[in-house]
């Protein structure tokens, strides 16, 4: 501590200075990648922050695709989104921002009210996805009667938020991305995506029960369909193969069958996501070796990987 006041009093460095040159580091290293997916969320159902989550991290889903023409996509807002809402708005990358949304239970929704670029008036976000997604949205603020769950209301909000509604019948198109969907086996539903890109393909599905026939989810050949031949599928995995059925019916799968899916489709690399709340880092790491195993067996090269926190990866 004594070494850092001295380095701090010695070079005139303010703590200010030091984050600043931090992100202006990171700002340059984005524009040498086509598309970059960065991971500010990882966790499902609720946010673990503590020591037991340093390495893959503690805050619900959330994540920020840096599309080939710069636009910033953004999927789910869980509590990760706090954050990437901070460096939207220090890098001013907050007046064309597209916010895809999965679905509405709250370890999607709860970080919207803590974006802070919602607060500008410079602001542009273009809200798509599941069908409930902007009226869930809304109600993190307040709902038909009035009843507040946060102090400012929605309809006060500074940015211009608009839904596209463009996802439920087709697809969505920014600047030459294709993105299209299918819907989860989740309870009320959701979508997954698809983001095309030249000759590039980015699959995000997570809260899906593989395996699942309640809901209106999809057959295990039209998953396979939909992941084939894509360069990077991050799926559902919460669960053991041995926990899971003690969870059918909860909407979400085990990494085996995450890797099942993954192997069917010949996917190139496979991100484990949507860690179970009680799974400390040490635990995430064996799921990911275990499922590294499965690959062995089957003499597949794909790649595996827990997703972690503030990690990055590029397409
Ligand atoms: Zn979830
Ligand atoms: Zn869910």
């Amino acid at each position: 501590m004594l070494k850092l006041k001295h380095i701090l009093v010695e070079k005139s460095i303010s703590l200010e200075g030091i984050r600043q040159r931090k992100n202006q580091g990171e700002a340059s290293r984005e524009e040498l990648y086509i598309m970059r997916i960065k991971f500010w969320g990882t966790r499902g159902s609720i946010p673990v922050p503590g020591k037991d989550t340093t390495i893959y991290g503690g805050n619900t889903t959330c994540l920020e695709i840096t599309l080939e023409c710069g636009r910033t996509v953004i999927i789910d807002a869980g509590t990760g989104i706090r954050r990437l809402g901070e460096k939207l708005m220090k890098e001013k990358k907050n007046e064309d921002i597209h916010l895809l949304m999965t679905h509405i239970h709250w370890d999607h929704v709860f970080g919207f009210p803590f974006f802070n670029p919602i607060y500008d008036r410079s602001s542009k976000i273009y809200v798509d996805g599941n069908s409930n997604c902007f009226t869930g949205l809304k109600y993190t603020f307040d709902n038909k009667m009035g009843d507040g769950f946060f102090p400012i209301r929605f309809n006060d909000l500074r940015a211009k938020i608009t839904y596209l509604e463009k996802m439920v019948n087709g697809l969505l198109d920014i600047d030459g991305t294709v993105i299209d969907s299918i819907p989860l086996h989740h309870p009320q539903g959701g979508l997954g995506f698809r983001f095309r890109e030249g000759n590039k393909t980015l699959v995000f599905i997570t809260d899906n029960e593989l395996g699942g026939d309640a809901w209106e989810g999809r057959s295990p050949r039209e998953y396979v369909k939909f992941c084939k031949d894509a360069d990077i599928l991050i799926h559902d995995s919460q669960y053991t193969p041995k926990e899971i059925d003690k969870r059918k019916g909860w909407g979400h799968s085990d990494y085996k069958a995450a890797f099942e899916l993954a192997h069917n489709a010949d996917v190139k690399k496979l991100i484990l996501f949507h860690h179970d709340p009680p799974r400390i880092d040490e635990e995430v790491k064996a799921i990911e070796l275990l499922c590294k195993e499965l690959a062995k067996e089957k003499k597949s090269a794909m790649i595996i990987q827990a997703a972690k926190e503030g990690s990055k990866i590029d397409l």
